[in-house]
């Protein structure tokens, strides 16, 4: 690899100030250029990565009069067309499913996005009950009963968040797109194989403009490249953005779960419960009718042991995760198998409200219980010239709080307003300059909720200690004074 691929965005950035570049209104002769032999193709913004923030940004500015007749190409490196959702049984759910949040809702409205999503497949979920597995200390949230609110969007009151298939996301992204036109040039399966900046031609001076190469070939030079590309963004790396975090020690372990009904407020009202234990939260989401999905985070040992458990004793570990308690739990953790006897007796000897806990799960899709590393990332700055970062590639944080796809779709939504002003302001979308007000807008906003996510899951690390009384006392003083809790309901809608 030459050694100008690892060069920095940053540290070209003199360069392009001295030299000129392609006059920021000629966006529509870059698409003339583009069929010059032996140039790269030329496009106003090049999408690495299909997921949905990807996907969300660019129908975002496909969908924006301001900036629809921009030159953008998308490449994903898996295949987006097998990567939609087919089996559209109300008995089977992916196992990857998000809370989205009202504000994530409005923007796809806005996009023109909502309208292709499968809502028979979204669970809106009016309640949220959250407690402590050491101190038994809880706090339940719904709109009514936090008062003090002053939302700064129009939200459906009743509705704390939409719990939807990653899959039901991107189909629907994919879709709006398709309706949009066939303009927009998609190349998928295609990996970005590097990237590198431009060179200076009789014709065109791209020095400045990073060129990624794909693994057919194919070369496309970027006025403006989105990382859109996940945790291990390579355009990230290209633009010398260093990211910074730490590793949990923790694994997410999901699954599609069957209930044994559609849960205690009926199909009316659904509650979404998080009860912390001492190696992580474990949460049980609602989806329609009796199904539901798990994001268990715990050690990896933990996860992989649960994860080989056959399908009543991985059913049983669930049920006892959200009724006994954590000594019993670690017991349960350490035997092979006979998970579903143990946790029967030890049932018996446990009172618990059952009205307070989800209801018992019966059954687990199979295939469906799958674990993942979590980690916290953040990368130092979103934007440098003629690059920006979004979703994953920006940030990375622990899906207790359900915010991670949330911010990406809030980045997506940011940085198409940005260019929109750029577009309607004749400059360079790809100028450091024009690109601030993203960085500006949303590192600090993903900053504080990257804080506050990491500080919970360490405040509830503590199995012991003088940490768990006031932990408790916390979290009952939130649950009684109606602001603050208010204000947590907002911080958890992004309103
Ligand atoms: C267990 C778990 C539960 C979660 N629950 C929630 C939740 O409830 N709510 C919530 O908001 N978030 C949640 N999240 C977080 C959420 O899943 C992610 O934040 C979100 O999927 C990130 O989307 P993205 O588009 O930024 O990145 P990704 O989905 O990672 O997409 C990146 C894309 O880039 C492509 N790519 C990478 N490299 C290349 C290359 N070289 N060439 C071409 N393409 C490339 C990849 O193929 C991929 O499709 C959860 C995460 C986990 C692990």
């Amino acid at each position: 690899m030459p050694s100008r691929v690892l060069y920095s965005i940053r540290s070209c950035s003199r360069i392009s100030l001295l030299r000129s570049h392609i006059p920021a209104r000629s966006w529509y002769s870059t698409a003339a250029a583009s069929s010059t032999p032996g140039q790269p193709e030329l496009y106003d913004v090049v999408c690495v990565g299909g997921g949905p923030a990807g996907l969300s940004l660019v129908a975002g500015l496909r969908s924006s009069k301001i900036t629809s007749n921009l030159k953008i190409a998308l490449v994903e490196g898996q295949d987006l067309q097998k990567n939609v959702l087919k089996d559209a049984s109300p008995t089977i759910y992916s196992n990857r499913c998000s809370s989205l949040t009202p504000a994530s809702v409005k923007y796809l409205r806005e996009i023109g996005a909502w309208d292709h999503i499968d809502t028979s497949r979204v669970q809106p979920y009016q309640e949220m009950q959250v407690w402590d597995g050491v101190s038994d200390s809880r706090i339940s949230f719904d709109w009514a009963s936090a008062s003090g609110l002053a939302l700064k969007q129009p939200v459906d009151r009743t509705t704390i968040a939409y719990m939807i298939e990653n899959l039901n996301l991107t189909t629907a992204l994919l879709s709006r797109l398709s309706e949009l036109d066939s303009k927009l040039s998609i190349s998928s399966p295609t990996r970005v194989s590097s990237v590198e900046l431009g060179q200076e031609t009789e014709a065109l001076d791209l020095r400045s403009w990073p060129t990624v190469t794909l693994d057919n070939g194919r070369q496309l030079a970027a006025r403006l490249l989105v990382g859109a590309d996940g945790a291990n963004s390579p355009v990230r790396t290209f633009a010398g953005i260093p990211s910074r975090g730490w590793d949990y020690g923790r694994h997410g372990v999901v699954a599609s779960l069957r209930l044994e009904g559609p849960g205690w407020g009926g199909e009316e009202h659904k509650i979404a419960y998080q009860r912390f234990l001492p190696t992580g939260p474990v949460a049980m989401l609602p989806l329609p009718g009796n199904m539901a999905t798990l994001v268990w985070s715990t050690v990896p040992e933990r996860a992989a042991r649960l994860k080989a458990l056959k399908e009543e004793d991985f059913v049983a570990m669930v049920n006892a995760a959200f009724r006994l308690s954590p000594v019993d739990l670690e017991y349960l953790h350490t035997i092979p198998e006979g998970q579903k006897e143990e946790v029967e007796w030890r049932e018996q000897h446990t009172p618990v409200d059952e009205q307070k806990i989800p209801m018992r799960a019966v059954g687990a899709q199979a295939g469906s219980v799958a674990n993942f590393p979590l980690k916290m990332r953040h990368a130092d700055t979103y934007t440098g010239e003629r690059v920006a970062l979004v979703g994953d590639a920006a940030h990375t944080v622990h899906p207790l709080a359900g915010q991670g796809l949330n911010q990406g779709q809030a980045d997506a939504a940011a940085l198409v307003r940005v260019i929109e002003t750029a577009v309607s302001q004749g400059s360079d979308i790809g100028s450091q300059l024009a690109l601030e007000a993203y960085t500006g807008e949303r590192w600090q906003a993903n900053n504080a909720l990257l804080g506050a996510v990491d500080k919970l899951h360490k405040l509830y690390s503590f199995g012991s200690g003088p940490i768990v009384p006031v932990r408790s006392w916390g979290l009952s003083a939130v649950n009684a004074i109606g602001p603050l809790k208010g204000w947590f309901m907002r911080q958890a809608a992004g309103t």
